[in-house]
């Protein structure tokens, strides 16, 4: 876990309309919330400033607000929406823990309370943009703005496009290569849903092996998580060997660590002859 200070709410209560049954959003129920902000209070401490805190007031409003606008079958719904929705309000918060109890859940049993409790974080994600095929240029714009209207995902950083020789042996035309940091609360397997969604948008062919195609967005690096599936292998398996990522990459994250290899981005790029 990360060093972080925390602000807690406890057991805050809220009427409200989820549930499954009809009933249960005709009527409404008490909902009772309890959250943990992680975030750095060392500024505030000194100063003495609420200007660099977050109002415990304020999200604790907030908190009662969105579950009053939205009704959701599901607590694990209304956690989920309500801890990504207090990230993107709150600026200073970089994680939340979020439980939301359900006392008169309607199970005919008696039981003080049924509750569903989630942790999540701003994830730091590095992915690199490429394009050989049409308006490359537009591609890789149109990839950036996607990346920044999606909800969770906060561009950061964008680094230049570089023209670059096409890599793998088939005949093609020069790509246009970038890279770009990424704020999100995606899992790497939901992130890498929405990249694929985009590189659709984007008419996007899947047909021969590193030819032709209009967008390709891989994910480097995903904070120091170190993973492979069969969708997914992070870092990405060839990033270090890649001059067209890395120069890149150089530019926005020189300082970077992999967490496999030990070395910075830089030190990866000058390694490379
Ligand atoms: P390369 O991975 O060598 O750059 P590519 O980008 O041309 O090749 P694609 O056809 O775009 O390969 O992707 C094939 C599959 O690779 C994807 O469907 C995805 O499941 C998988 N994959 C594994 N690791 C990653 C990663 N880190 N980022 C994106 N895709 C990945
Ligand atoms: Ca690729
Ligand atoms: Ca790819």
């Amino acid at each position: 876990m990360k060093p972080y200070d925390e602000i807690h709410i406890e057991n805050l209560q809220v009427f409200a309309n989820h549930g499954v049954f009809p009933e249960e959003t005709a009527l409404g129920q008490k909902f009772v919330v309890s959250a943990v902000l992680y975030t750095k209070l060392q500024a505030p401490g000194c100063s003495d400033a609420l200007t660099e805190s977050t109002h415990y007031g304020e999200v604790s409003a907030f908190i009662v607000d969105f579950l009053q606008k939205h009704t959701y079958k599901l607590i694990e719904a209304a956690t989920e929406q309500l801890a990504w929705a207090v990230l993107s309000a709150f600026p200073l918060v970089s994680g939340i823990s979020l439980e939301i109890k359900k006392p008169w859940a309607p199970v005919k049993l008696p039981l003080d309370y049924v509750s569903v409790k989630m942790t999540r974080f701003w994830h730091r994600v590095y992915i690199a943009l490429g394009s050989n095929l049409g308006d490359k240029k537009g591609y890789l714009d149109m990839a950036v703005s996607r990346l920044s209207e999606a909800e969770g995902c906060r561009v950061k950083k964008v680094s230049d496009y570089i023209v670059t020789a096409p890599y793998g042996g088939v005949e093609q035309d020069d790509f246009l290569n970038g890279c770009l940091e990424l704020s999100t609360l995606l899992e790497p397997e939901k992130l890498l849903d929405l990249l694929h969604k985009i590189e659709a948008e984007a008419d996007r062919k899947r047909e021969v092996r590193w030819g032709p195609r209009t967008l390709d967005l891989d994910i480097l690096l995903y904070d120091n998580l170190v993973m492979e599936s069969n969708e997914l292998t992070i870092p990405h398996v060839e990033m270090h060997q890649r001059d067209f990522v890395l120069v890149p990459l150089a530019q926005i994250a020189p300082w970077v660590r992999h967490p496999v290899l030990g070395k910075t981005v830089c030190e990866l790029k000058d390694g490379l002859q």
